[in-house]
């Protein structure tokens, strides 16, 4: 998500361009925009070693939520064991290939993007070095993020769990579990970065 920061000093409206003073803000304080009352950020933590903590699980639990199985299905006496990507695949099986590539990229290869960028990001902060192209990369990773949709993925699986309970025994395998701890991660990661903090940050290592 893009923040509303212009410069060092103000903050940009979203809703209305009234330009607002920046001030210190305690966690957990916010600011609204004095002209239409729209939220306008808030304070945070700005610890990069909590931020790299969540952003080091992130990426455990998405290995994990790729590697483990996520559903088997029994069947008339037969079963079968389903991964993450493999609804993804079947589409593009089944001459669905738009369909599976879309899937593919806003559940899996889309987030991974965003985890791997972030980790470099902020791994380069923590230890002070300016890696190559950081600045690009954090735009990039920024821009990306808004087309990673494994909640809504999660959504429709769980959709289609509903549905076929009723035809078929399934039985929920470890990569669920991995995956809904990832959504949660990337929730409380997305909750945690403050993207003005990381800006600056950057700058003042140029
Ligand atoms: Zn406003």
């Amino acid at each position: 998500m893009q923040n509303n920061r212009i410069c060092d000093s103000f903050i940009v409206c979203k809703s209305c361009d009234a330009l607002v003073k920046k001030c210190e803000l305690k966690r957990y304080q916010s600011v609204a925009c004095p002209r239409c009352g729209a939220y306008l950020c808030c304070g945070r933590i700005h610890s990069f070693e909590v931020l790299f903590s969540l952003i080091v699980t992130d990426l455990v639990l998405f290995l994990f939520s790729n590697i483990f199985p996520f559903i088997s299905f029994h069947l008339r006496g037969r079963e079968q064991i389903t991964f993450l990507s493999s609804g993804a695949l079947e589409l593009c099986r089944q001459n669905f290939s738009e369909l599976g590539i879309l899937v593919l990229l806003t559940a899996i290869i889309f987030p991974l993007i965003e985890i791997l960028g972030l980790f470099y990001i902020i791994l380069s902060l923590r230890l002070n070095i300016r890696f190559y192209k950081t600045e690009e990369i954090f735009r990039f990773v920024n821009y990306i993020g808004e087309w990673a949709m494994m909640e809504v993925f999660m959504l429709g699986l769980v959709v289609v769990y509903v549905k076929l309970i009723k035809l078929a025994t399934m039985k929920l395998m470890p990569s669920f579990y991995f995956f809904s701890g990832f959504i949660i991660s990337m929730t409380m990661t997305s909750i945690f970065i403050d993207r003005d903090k990381i800006w600056e940050k950057l700058e003042k290592m140029k």
